[in-house]
């Protein structure tokens, strides 16, 4: 189905922002060149690079595209309405490592194995699973990996097959400093080429530019969250230091949270607000870069991809950051821009997993993979039609373990609309057509016991192939990884300190 908002009408509706003067080049997107476009559905140009994008944290209801209505991304839906938007995407689980293993892979992280650092059974990838950087490098690509570190660490695999690899922790207008000359250089090779870039520039603790905060940020609050650096540095000098036993980012990071009361209905609006500054401040730098590569040609031989690992809580469920499986943290942006532009304005209704990616990858890049084990399934043939062309829904199968010394202890199915979440055993049926942010358990026996048989026997079924793609190999945290775990605010907390100021006790990310 083409979206109402089709290229043309993307400007003016579709992205309901105010574009900023580093938006995106309009340079087609309304004119003739955006009618041409449209006419060259179904006949895409080649496609011969890859650029991957993934906004950690980034909610799909962030996006004017995706219906969010704080015209926080202008350059995004810009994007957006020159792409195919994939309505209903979603991720197999809520943390950074395992999410974008799966995009890696094409196999769920119940199969994968790979969990984020410092958690009960982190490992590495098995070497015996290839991954998406290492089947192009193998096909000849000339490939580079730019990660935020942290859960995308080299040390978990996400290294293998770059044969440029930088996971500093920074932000992104450093990382894109990076990003650009080596993209340059790449088109200048003749090679085809494989990029991959990875961002927490929207992730915890939000904090903002003051400028967006004053754009996003309602007036009046009264509560004690600190939104800046600056005012946290200066709470701790002053002698109000809420984590006396943490130092560094980490300092910073805690001292942001312990100040968050989540039984305030202020409070998460408030957080929600800082967050969505932070998308807006991340849209722009974003846009600038996207507006550059456009304008030096790169779209036109070149597939590109927006997308997250997964969304982000604000009370919507009782708790905040990423610890959950509902609907806000586990619903995903995807955002295809063809070579040239192709398909411009599409929406494709059918929901997808990131095990879908790499399948689909492959194919538009016309590479062979190395036949072993994929669970996901292209969704290629869907652009020439315009929606699925399956007549079963792709079912998707999310598991969380809602603390890192736990078990597993959050499992999910979706299929269609309906979700089916078990927590701890307890079991609940959603539906989104009636209960769009799934917070009313219905009570509908006959479905549900069905969807729970599924989930098991999926589960059962996902066990046995685990063992037969071979187990990865368990992390040792080394000294130096530990230090930069801690310099990105996020280790060594204490986990009953955590619980008692009412954040999350995972890692965050
Ligand atoms: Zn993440």
């Amino acid at each position: 189905m083409v979206c109402a908002c089709a290229v043309g009408l993307a400007l003016a509706g579709c992205g309901g922002g105010e574009p900023t003067t580093d938006g995106v080049a309009p340079v087609d997107a309304g004119g003739a060149a955006s009618k041409e476009a449209n006419e060259r559905v179904g006949a895409a140009p080649v496609a011969r690079n890859l650029l991957l994008i993934s906004i950690d944290t980034l909610r799909t209801d962030a996006l004017g595209a995706y219906g969010g209505t704080r015209k926080a991304t202008p350059n995004l839906d810009l994007f957006a309405g020159q792409a195919v938007v994939f309505e209903s995407a979603w991720t197999h689980t809520p943390k950074t490592a395992p999410a974008h293993m799966s995009m890696f892979t094409s196999l769920p992280p119940r199969v994968h194995g790979v969990g984020n650092l410092n958690t009960l059974g982190a490992q590495r990838l098995s070497a015996s699973i290839h991954t998406l950087p290492e089947i192009l490098e193998d096909a000849g690509f000339r490939t580079a990996g730019f990660t935020g570190g942290g859960n995308a660490k080299g040390s978990l695999g996400f290294d293998r097959g770059f044969q440029t690899f930088d996971d500093m922790g920074e932000s992104l207008d450093h990382k894109l400093v990076k990003v650009e000359p080596w993209l340059k250089q790449a088109e200048a090779s003749g090679q085809p080429w494989f990029c991959f870039l990875h961002t927490y520039q929207v992730h915890d603790p939000y904090l903002p530019p003051g400028d967006y905060i004053e754009r996003f940020v309602k007036p009046g609050y009264d509560g004690k969250i600190l939104s800046s650096r600056a005012a946290i540095r200066s709470a701790i000098d002053s002698g109000d230091d809420l984590a006396p036993d943490l130092k560094g980012n980490e300092k910073i990071t805690w001292n942001y949270w312990f100040r968050v009361d989540e039984s305030s209905e202020q409070d998460m609006a408030h957080l929600h607000d800082l967050y969505t500054a932070g998308v807006a401040h991340m849209d722009a730098l974003l846009g600038a870069f996207l507006k550059r590569l456009i304008a030096a040609g790169v779209a036109d031989d070149t597939i590109i991809v927006i997308t997250s690992d997964h969304g982000e809580e604000f009370g919507e469920h009782g708790q905040v950051r990423h610890d959950q499986l509902y609907v806000e943290l586990a619903h995903v942006p995807m955002l295809v821009m063809f070579p040239g532009r192709a398909h411009a304005g599409m929406r494709i209704e059918a929901p997808i997993r990131h095990i879908d990616l790499l399948p689909s990858l492959l194919e538009l890049l016309a590479v062979e993979d190395s036949g072993e084990l994929r669970l996901g399934r292209s969704w290629v043939d869907w652009i020439e039609a315009g929606a699925s062309t399956e007549t079963e829904i792709r079912s998707v199968l999310g598991e969380h373990r809602s603390g890192r010394d736990r078990p597993l202890d959050i499992f999910t199915l979706r299929e269609g609309p309906l979700t089916l979440y078990d927590q701890r055993g307890e079991i609940a049926l959603y539906d989104r057509r009636q209960d769009p942010g799934e917070v009313v358990p219905q009570k509908r026996p006959v479905v549900t016991e069905r969807l729970e048989s599924l989930l098991r026997s999926q589960q059962a079924q996902l066990d046995v192939l685990s063992t037969s793609v071979g187990s990865g190999t368990a992390i040792e945290m080394s000294d130096e990884m530990r230090r930069e775990l801690e310099a990105l605010g996020y280790l060594s907390v204490d986990e009953d300190a955590l619980r008692g100021a009412g954040a999350s006790d995972e890692d965050g990310r």
